[in-house]
């Protein structure tokens, strides 16, 4: 579900016409929905509700101030992978003991901070990793609360840059493993394991991939008993989907009916249980909004050339994923219905949908079934509030495009346009 809807022809974030937001900010520009980001997060917290888990928000997928400021007012922790991220977490007034620190190659800088910080559980990787927290958790003098990242060996049957719970992946350590490594770790004073840590990839669109992770967790859970090592914490990850077609991806509550169950009386029992959602909390929360500037014909191709391109969404290209594409004012008839990647209207005509960036691979739709385009006209790419703006990188010496959050019918920019003298503030 989201608040972006025609209303008369005309699209909509909540009351306020896109339109208008094009106007005033200029394009290209990502547009957010408040009530949305509020309705994704209370649907999980209450699907959730019988583990009363901490739900800490993925920082990566949407890292503006603002998003992070509102979610964090709602009670919401934070999930980091970067310095930077817990910068941007304790900037927007998230207690560091509601943040989680996860992230294949940490810095001892990095993880001095985090433990500074007094974080409230750093995600370990790695043999090499635990000594070198050790190490730095010594010379500071400090405890930290470390949990270990095991791979479950699951395929989650999503993009190969985004599988991340394969045995063979960079990330954490697979179960055999994890056992030595309590057996060797599991008792250091200064950094105590006191949790496992599950992400196996995203987007999953079916509950399977998480109920053979969390069973085979429960079992190393319970194996890791017999040693002696008590587990109190378990980070589940993230990776609930996000609709880029019409009602494509399961609910919160799909996805909690599946695994509320295996773990209802370990939470009675004392276990601590973590979300890490990014994905399914902003994707459909915002949009980016563009500008057709030319329309070509070349060979039996035609192309929209625009002002958003691989450097503002870098996913079509770099995911081959999906975003739909509307114009955001279309001739009556082309009022869509659903967004689908086959949309059966009479008139429609395929489309590459490009960006201005110097490189082939620059598109955000190739081959699309679209309204006839004329300059001029504004586009709105859908589900773009994930993994968009947080993404999108100056190449070809472009600006980052400005953010902004739709409450009713006002709007705030909560990120300016970039200026030029941005461009090169940091060179000399
Ligand atoms: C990226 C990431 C997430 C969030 O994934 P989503 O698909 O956005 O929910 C959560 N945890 C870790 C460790 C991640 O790397």
């Amino acid at each position: 579900m989201d608040r972006f809807t025609y209303a008369d022809g005309k699209l909509a974030c909540e009351s306020l016409p896109l339109s208008k937001v094009a106007e005033q900010i200029g394009t290209p520009c990502y547009v957010y929905s408040r009530a949305t980001i509020e309705e994704h997060y209370r649907r999980l917290v209450e699907a959730f509700r019988p583990l009363d888990p901490l739900v800490c928000y993925s920082i990566k997928s949407c890292g503006n101030l603002s998003i992070c400021r509102l979610l964090g007012e709602l009670g919401a922790g934070m999930d980091v992978v970067s310095g930077g991220e817990l910068f941007r977490a304790l900037a927007a007034g998230v207690p560091a003991s509601k943040c989680v620190f996860a992230g294949v190659g940490k810095t001892d800088a990095e993880i001095e901070q985090a433990i500074k910080a007094d974080i409230g559980l750093l995600n370990i990787e790695s043999e090499a990793e635990f000594e070198n927290l050790g190490r730095i958790a010594q010379k500071l003098d400090k405890t930290v609360r470390g949990a270990l990242r095991v791979n479950p060996d699951v395929d989650p049957k999503t993009h190969l840059y985004t599988t991340t719970g394969k045995r063979e992946t960079k990330f954490g350590v697979d179960i055999e493993r994890a056992r030595n490594f309590f057996v060797e770790y599991g008792q250091d004073p200064q950094c105590r394991l006191t949790g496992l840590h599950l992400h196996i990839g995203s987007p999953v669109y079916t509950t399977q991939p998480y109920v053979d992770a969390v069973k085979k967790t429960l079992a190393l859970i319970d194996d890791l008993a017999l040693l002696g090592h008590k587990v109190s914490v378990l980070d589940l990850g993230g990776g609930f989907g996000a609709d880029y077609e019409s009602e494509q991806s399961l609910l919160a509550a799909d996805y909690a009916e599946a695994i509320v169950p295996l773990l209802q009386d370990r939470v009675a029992k004392g276990l601590k249980i973590i979300l890490e959602p990014g994905r399914t909390i902003v994707a459909n929360a915002g949009v980016l909004l563009t500008r057709v500037l030319y329309v070509k014909k070349s060979g039996d191709k035609t192309f929209a050339i625009c002002d958003a391109g691989m450097n503002t969404l870098l996913r079509p290209s770099h995911y081959n994923a999906f975003h739909f594409i509307w114009p955001c004012e279309p001739e009556p008839p082309f009022v869509p219905t659903k967004r689908a990647k086959s949309m059966d209207m009479p008139g429609l005509v395929p489309i590459d949908v490009v960006g201005p960036i110097c490189e082939s691979g620059d598109f955000l739709a190739v081959d699309r079934p679209l309204p006839p385009l004329k300059r001029g006209d504004l586009l709105c790419v859908f589900t773009a509030g994930a993994y968009g703006m947080s993404m999108a990188s100056r190449y070809n010496s472009q600006p980052l495009p400005a953010e902004v959050l739709v409450a009713g019918e006002k709007m705030d920019v909560i990120r300016r346009r970039e200026t030029y003298e941005d461009l090169v503030a940091h060179e000399r």
